[in-house]
């Protein structure tokens, strides 16, 4: 049924009595816009994971310079289309691809953060977080004068310092969290789990989190990779992924009234002919939707979306400016 037992899958649980009222961390069940918003991300990651995983051979590179052909294949396609995107770009790939970093910014696309090398948070050392996030932040202003709202965590590793870090420099939303499925959400600062197993929530902050899974992002299921000691076999069908993320969509639409649709992509991985081809055939499935379409259907910037429900919702940011 649309709208009535709207299941929000949340089960939260108090975790941190007395400290913060998790009922209050979320805002499920708030309709705001009644519109269905379709997030097509992008992460740039380029040379930058392979040089940090230290697995920078000749070819290794090759493939990250692939990404800036599926850029510029992307950028046409989102053109062809009227879509827009947001692409999260680490500092390493603004220095090293600015010409297609700036071709995103020309279209009118959101450049967001992702880091400078691609670093995995969990594995750095608070000053070492800090000093990597404003390391990204600085190579992108110089790069392509670009001050980003957003932020995605490399491979999706928020320590309990990343949130306060995002909102000191005035970010608008993260994107890395996954909470939620398709309700946008206020993020705790932190989430923690002590030594006794007891899990422990920070504070509000006073951004949007604007929730992915790793079932609605392109690298899992497509790339093939010889990690240490481990092989990631990728490589699957793009029928069967068409079928996973289609249904996604279809039952964010039987089941909700309003929501987003996160797609994490990587040029690298989307950007070869049959994930392209996935892509077109993607898009012409939601665009397709006939309750979608009479609801309210739209493609959206990440900054867009989150300053919008931030909005709607009456919370106070501090969106930083140039
Ligand atoms: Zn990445």
């Amino acid at each position: 049924m649309p709208g009535g037992g709207v299941d929000q899958g949340l089960g939260l649980t108090s975790s941190d009595a007395g400290a913060i009222d998790t009922r209050k961390v979320y805002i499920p069940g708030i309709l705001t816009f009644f519109v269905y918003t379709v997030l097509l991300t992008f992460d740039f990651d380029a040379y930058a994971p392979w040089i940090y995983r230290k697995m920078a051979n000749y070819t290794n590179l090759s493939r990250g310079e692939f990404a800036a052909l599926g850029v510029r294949r992307i950028l046409g396609y989102l053109k062809e289309t009227g879509l827009v995107a947001t692409f999260f770009v680490p500092g390493h790939t603004a220095e090293h691809f600015p010409e297609e970093t700036g071709m995103i910014r020309d279209a009118g696309h959101e450049i967001a953060s992702h880091g400078y090398l691609h670093e995995p948070p969990e594995g750095l050392t608070e000053e070492e977080e800090r000093h990597v996030l404003d390391r990204g932040m600085t190579a992108l202003k110089n790069a392509v004068n670009v001050r980003p709202k957003g932020y995605r965590s490399p491979s999706w590793a928020l320590t309990k310092h990343t949130m306060t870090m995002l909102q000191q420099r005035g970010y608008i939303y993260d994107s890395s969290l996954m909470s939620t499925d398709y309700t946008p959400y206020i993020p705790a600062l932190y989430e923690e789990a002590l030594d006794d197993g007891r899990v422990v929530k920070g504070p509000l902050s006073n951004m949007a989190e604007l929730p992915v899974s790793w079932s609605l992002d392109d690298y899992p299921h497509f790339e093939y990779s010889r990690l240490q000691g481990a092989i990631q076999p990728g490589l699957r069908s793009v029928n069967e992924v068409f079928e996973n993320w289609s249904l996604d969509f279809d039952y964010m639409v039987r089941m909700y009234d309003e929501g987003v649709y996160v797609l994490t992509m990587h040029p690298e991985v989307i950007g070869r002919g049959h994930r392209m081809i996935l892509l077109e055939r993607l898009i012409g499935h939601i665009r397709g939707n006939g309750r979608a379409k009479s609801q309210g259907l739209e493609f959206a910037r990440c900054a867009d979306a989150a300053k919008r429900y931030l909005d709607g919702w009456g919370v106070t940011h501090n969106e930083a400016t140039g």
